[in-house]
């Protein structure tokens, strides 16, 4: 492989931009050593920096495979207990990005936004891969979020925290329908 570049700064207000003219058809390296995530904080957190690393290969003029792997340490809050958690990423990822034929944007545009992961359609030849990585961030996040698979929750009537302690009330199980009214109305 011909490494030719390993990028791993930008300048203030400024996203990772990598036009297709400067990628190799027989691949050339980046690196993100931090992936900006504005909205860090609101759904989740983070330990350190979310990194990337990727090889960008140029397939023809309109096409480039992505190759890369994306690391981070999420902090997350569970749905049962309400405790903060470690969530690790360390995920492989594998993208075509595909400047589509003017005459068939639509068409594609349609495609696309039916959940094709894969392919990622671009208005122009330049890809922003902190937006690819930051993306793929949020990909990685669970649907449910549990600290652990067997978590018990808190008590609905009494807000006991069921993993480290027990309580004396009339025990509705946790995962019950109305544990979760119960647990609303307290609210
Ligand atoms: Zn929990
Ligand atoms: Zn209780």
């Amino acid at each position: 492989m011909n490494v030719l570049q390993a990028r791993t700064s930008r300048g203030a207000g400024e996203t990772l931009k990598v036009r297709f003219s400067e990628i190799s058809s027989s691949g050339s390296r980046y690196e993100i050593s931090e992936i900006p995530v504005p909205e860090a904080g609101r759904d989740f957190g983070l330990y350190v920096p979310a990194q990337a690393t990727c090889v960008l290969t140029r397939k023809s003029a309109t096409r480039v495979l992505l190759q890369g792997r994306l690391r981070a340490e999420m902090i997350l809050v569970c749905d049962r207990c309400a405790a903060d958690y470690r969530h690790a990423v360390d995920n492989n990822v594998q993208l075509i990005l595909e400047v589509p034929d003017a005459s068939h944007w639509q068409l594609r545009e349609i495609e696309y936004s039916r959940g094709d992961l894969d392919t990622i359609a671009l208005r122009e030849p330049v890809i922003h891969l902190d937006d690819i990585f930051r993306q793929q961030l949020y990909l990685a996040l669970p649907v449910k979020r549990l600290c652990t698979v067997d978590c018990r929750g808190i008590c609905p009537c009494c807000g006991v925290d069921l993993n480290i302690a027990t309580c004396r009330c009339s025990r509705v199980p946790v995962s019950s329908p109305f544990a979760a009214l119960a647990a609303l109305k307290k609210k």
